[in-house]
C-alpha cells in the first residue's frame, strides 16, 4: 500500500507548493510510491483519508488553529513545509506590532468586528499549535530536499536536516564572501541545505531557512559590527525570517 499524501495550506504565497507542483518529470516517480489525495493547487479531487500532511503556511486566526487540530487529528504523519510553516516566516513580522494596529492599517474603518475571517491573533508557526513530525525549510522550499525528506517519510526514517551553517556550502562553492563585497549576511547562523543560494549569486542570505540548532548570534554580531552594520539594519536582518520577540 503505497501512503496517501495530501497538501495543506494556511497564511502563505503558496510558493512552496508550487516548488512541488514544478517538479514536472520528477512527479511521475513520486506517485509510484505515494497517492496524492489532496493537493488544491494542482487537482480537484480531495479526500480526507490520508497518512503524511504537508501544512503550508503561518497560523493567525481561531479558526486555522482548529482547521490545523483537525488536520492532525487524522494525520500519522505531519511535515511544516517551508519558512511560514517552520518558523513563521515573514508572517511574523507583523508581530512587532500590537493585533489591533495591524488590523487598523490594513482594513482602515471597515466593520470586521464578530467575523471570525478577520479575527486574526498574534502569527504563529504550526509546531505552535501542534506536534510537528518533520521540516522542510526554506522560502520557498527545496525541491530536491521536499524528495528527500518524502523518499525518507516512505521508507519510515526520520528525515535530517543539515545540522551545519550556509556558510559550509558557500565555502564550498567558492564564493567571495559578500561582507567582503561590502553587504552582510546571515550564512553562520543559518541552516545549510539550499546549496548558498543566495551567496552564489553575490547576494546575502537572509535567514529564510531558519537558525542551526546552536547558533551563536555574539559571534554574528561581533562579525556584523566589525563591517559597520548598525543595530537598525542588523535588527532587520534578523527580523525578515526569524521573529525575536526579546531580541538577540
Ligand atoms: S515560505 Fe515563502 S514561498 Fe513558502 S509559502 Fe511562505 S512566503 Fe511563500
Ligand atoms: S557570504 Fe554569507 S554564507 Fe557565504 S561565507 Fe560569507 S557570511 Fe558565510
Ligand atoms: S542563502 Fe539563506 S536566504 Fe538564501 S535560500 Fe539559503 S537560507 Fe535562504
Amino acid at each position: 500500500m503505497k501512503p496517501k499524501v495530501a497538501f495543506f495550506d494556511f497564511a502563505s504565497c503558496e510558493g512552496c507548493q508550487l516548488q512541488i507542483a514544478n517538479l514536472e518529470e520528477s512527479v511521475i516517480d513520486l506517485v509510484d510510491i505515494v497517492d496524492i489525495v489532496a493537493f488544491r493547487e494542482v487537482m480537484k479531487e480531495h479526500s480526507d483519508d490520508y497518512d503524511i500532511a504537508f501544512i503550508e503556511g503561518s497560523i493567525q486566526r481561531p479558526m486555522d488553529e482548529k482547521r490545523l487540530k483537525s488536520i492532525r487529528s487524522k494525520a500519522k504523519i505531519l511535515v511544516a513545509l517551508g519558512a511560514c510553516a517552520c518558523i513563521g516566516g515573514v508572517n511574523k513580522i507583523r508581530n512587532y506590532w500590537p493585533v489591533n494596529e495591524v488590523k487598523k492599517e490594513v482594513y482602515g474603518d471597515a466593520d470586521i468586528k464578530n467575523n471570525e475571517y478577520f479575527d486574526a491573533y498574534r502569527s504563529k508557526a504550526i509546531n505552535e499549535v501542534v506536534l510537528v513530525d518533520a521540516m522542510i525549510p526554506g522560502c520557498p522550499i527545496d525541491r530536491n530536499e521536499f524528495i528527500r525528506v518524502l523518499i525518507d517519510l516512505v521508507l519510515r526514517k526520520k528525515p535530517r536536516l543539515p545540522a551545519y551553517p550556509v556558510c559550509v556550502e558557500c565555502k564550498k562553492n567558492e564564493n567571495v564572501c559578500v561582507f567582503d563585497l561590502g553587504d552582510f549576511c546571515l550564512g553562520p547562523v543559518t541552516r545549510a541545505g539550499c546549496n548558498s543560494a543566495c551567496p552564489n549569486t553575490k547576494s546575502a542570505c537572509e535567514g529564510c531557512r531558519g537558525y542551526i540548532d546552536e547558533p551563536n548570534f555574539e559571534a554574528e554580531k561581533s562579525v556584523l559590527e566589525k563591517y559597520g552594520v548598525s543595530l537598525d539594519e542588523m535588527m532587520k536582518a534578523f527580523n525578515m525570517f526569524n521573529f525575536h520577540k526579546e531580541g538577540y
